[in-house]
């Protein structure tokens, strides 16, 4: 395992110092509000579970599933909804939670698709984003780390279902996923 890594771009006590500041500034931001937190699945998994321990405010979790049709090295923006949301959102103040964004399309695919449901607020918070990999605009609220052009694993962070159980994220070596064509399918 570690032998496939490239190095460590951001250790667990900054990923913790920075969620714990996200927390603050979210638990701020909706005082007085009713929240659900929404998780991308499966990348969000470990971000959603700290983020809503550093958040004070009461609020209701709830989890979808995505996966999103591509060639070898570009998502397409078609994007399918493997586990939908368990209850409605309308009249909510959601808050959509994202590992990772890249080009964009997953996120603006599914601020769409939840748009459509009348949500009374509807932000979007993800931990790491690539600005340089972007095709299309997209609406960031919340953003932990803005990282170059890597492809990271770890802290829920995958590549072909491994490694998103490491504390720290890191880059992994390109030798790991150059040749599977894979890299970008999304997690
Ligand atoms: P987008 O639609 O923004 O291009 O894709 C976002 C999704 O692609 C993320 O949720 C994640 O699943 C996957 N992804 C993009 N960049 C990376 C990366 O550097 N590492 C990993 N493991 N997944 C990534």
């Amino acid at each position: 395992m570690k032998e496939d890594i490239e190095e460590v771009l951001l250790p667990a006590e900054k990923i913790r110092d920075k969620v714990r500041e996200l927390g603050q500034v979210i638990s701020r931001d909706y005082a007085g509000k009713d929240l659900l937190a929404v998780g991308i699945l499966k990348g969000a998994f470990i971000f959603l579970a700290d983020l809503v321990r550093e958040i004070t405010i009461p609020l209701e979790i709830d989890f979808i599933a995505v996966s999103s049709y591509g060639t070898a090295t570009e998502t397409s923006g078609v994007v399918r909804i493997l586990k939908d949301l368990d209850s409605p959102i309308e009249g909510r103040h959601v808050l959509l939670v994202e590992d990772i964004v890249d080009t964009g399309l997953t996120l603006k695919y599914l601020l769409e698709a939840l748009k459509a449901r009348n949500p009374l607020s509807l932000r979007t918070c993800a931990l790491v984003d690539k600005p340089s990999r972007r095709v299309t605009e997209v609406q960031l609220d919340y953003v932990g780390f803005s990282i170059p052009d890597y492809f990271v694993v770890g802290y829920g962070l995958d590549f072909a279902q491994k490694y998103r159980h490491l504390p720290d994220i890191c880059v992994l070596k390109p030798e790991v996923y150059q040749g599977t064509g894979d890299k970008n399918e999304r997690g």
